[in-house]
């Protein structure tokens, strides 16, 4: 067996060029996300804009016409498909930790916060990261993204951002900085429908309150009732559209699970009977572990010591024991890293989060099924891509450093495939993202 050894050719040879219009590769592993498994030494081919063939048997003549041998044998190499962050906040500077530069950032114009945040999403893409589900801003950041990614005519290497505007909040309450207030409507159901008729791809709720990490919990009441989150889902499944909830504490992540949310964001405090619940009610949970791990990797600088640095290290043994429960009792969980907030980088918050939830016991081959298909299914409303299928955009990831050992795995250098066209990782710069 030839030994591999790193090839700077690489991207070229997975190029998709009008000398070469279709590509037939042979990777060593293969991740059908889909299915939940690795196929071993698999053919895959395609062209600028779809997958043509994936399978562990050689292609039929008739896919490549003269072509009796692949373009390229990698078998060393797993491809994977393209990852998709499952809680985003494309407007914020994330790997900012200073609250006065995180301020002063946020005051910038509405146009201005737009650009910055569209730079982000060709490096993102670089990454391998080919699609983000937003988590609201107030500034139209979110829609305008949306819409630049989703025409026709959209450059390659971008990642398809999904927006649902602003967050919806309760007035005077937790989500200003990214949301507005129901009260700016008549009611829950026409505060819904302004957000559809402005491009929104989802809606976003803020059923709760952020926690109170000095006193180790979440200490405001919940900001909508049962009965006001149950309107919002009804208003947001007319127009097809789901309802992502941001909640933490046990009364509030009680309230969105009765209320019929499709996606509880964080869930921190989330009791076993209300995992079983979401299970019941097939409501699936992005538990955004990186928020609160970042205030921990740099409590010296958050000025966390003693008692409130203890909470948080609480928090999380709690959230990671609450996350083997939901896995064991079948609850569908989603890769998310809140990247935007403070310390949560876009582009590396989401390996961090993959790497976090490995750490807390998600099995590896689950983590990178739920990142790529499973998000997909969910949050994105299943696109052609997030899975290596037949028909399927060809935006995938092939890594010589095997992600099914460990997701670390993926931090380092990997080729990025994104309609035909390819890149190394190696080329991106993580600084201001
Ligand atoms: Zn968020």
């Amino acid at each position: 067996m030839q030994v591999a050894a790193p090839n700077p050719d690489l991207p070229a040879q997975l190029r998709v060029t009008p000398e070469n219009p279709i590509r037939w590769i042979v990777v060593g592993q293969l991740l059908d996300a889909k299915n939940r498994r690795v196929l071993q030494h698999a053919h895959l081919i395609y062209d600028q804009n779809q997958i043509r063939y994936v399978g562990t048997a050689a292609p039929e003549a008739a896919i490549l016409k003269d072509q009796k041998t692949p373009d390229l044998i990698l078998p060393h190499h797993t491809a994977l498909p393209g990852l998709i962050e499952g809680h985003s906040h494309t407007f914020l500077e994330g790997a900012e930790l200073a609250a006065e530069k995180r301020a002063d950032y946020q005051k910038q114009d509405p146009q201005t916060l737009y650009q910055r945040a569209a730079t982000r999403l060709h490096p993102l893409a670089r990454l391998g990261i080919i699609a983000l589900r937003d988590g609201g801003d107030k500034d139209q950041v979110g829609l305008r993204l949306s819409r630049l990614t989703a025409a026709p005519d959209c450059p390659p290497f971008t990642a398809r951002v999904f927006s649902p505007g602003a967050g919806i909040h309760r007035q005077g309450r937790y989500g200003g900085f990214f949301g507005k207030p129901v009260e700016d409507h008549a009611d829950i159901e026409s505060c819904v429908r302004a957000r559809v008729a402005e491009g929104a791809d989802h809606i976003k709720i803020v059923p709760t309150g952020i926690i109170n990490f000095a006193k180790g919990q979440v200490v405001a009441p919940p900001q909508f009732s049962v009965e006001e989150i149950h309107q919002f889902r009804q208003a947001a499944h007319a127009q097809q559209k789901h309802l992502m909830a941001h909640a933490s504490g046990e009364l509030g992540v009680g309230y969105a699970i009765e209320g019929g949310v499709d996606t509880v964001e964080h869930g921190f405090f989330i009791t076993d009977d209300q995992l079983a619940r979401m299970r019941a009610r097939n409501i699936s949970w992005v538990p955004t572990f990186s928020p609160v791990q970042e205030q921990v990797d740099h409590a010296d600088l958050m000025g966390w010591t003693g008692p409130t640095l203890d909470n948080l290290h609480r928090i999380l043994e709690n959230h990671a024991r609450s996350l083997q429960k939901a896995l064991a009792r079948g609850v569908n969980v989603l890769v998310g890293s809140d990247s935007g907030s403070c310390g949560v980088a876009h582009g590396a918050g989401l390996f961090y989060e993959m790497e976090l939830l490995e750490r807390a016991g998600m099995p590896t081959l689950e983590i990178l099924c739920q990142a790529t298909h499973g998000n997909n299914r969910v949050l994105t409303g299943n696109r052609p891509f997030g899975s290596l299928e037949k028909g399927f955009k060809p935006r995938f990831i092939v890594t010589l450093d095997n992600p099914l050992e460990t997701v670390r795995n993926l931090q380092r250098e990997r080729l990025v495939v994104f309609d035909g066209a390819a890149e190394s990782s190696a080329t991106v710069s993580l600084e201001n993202l």
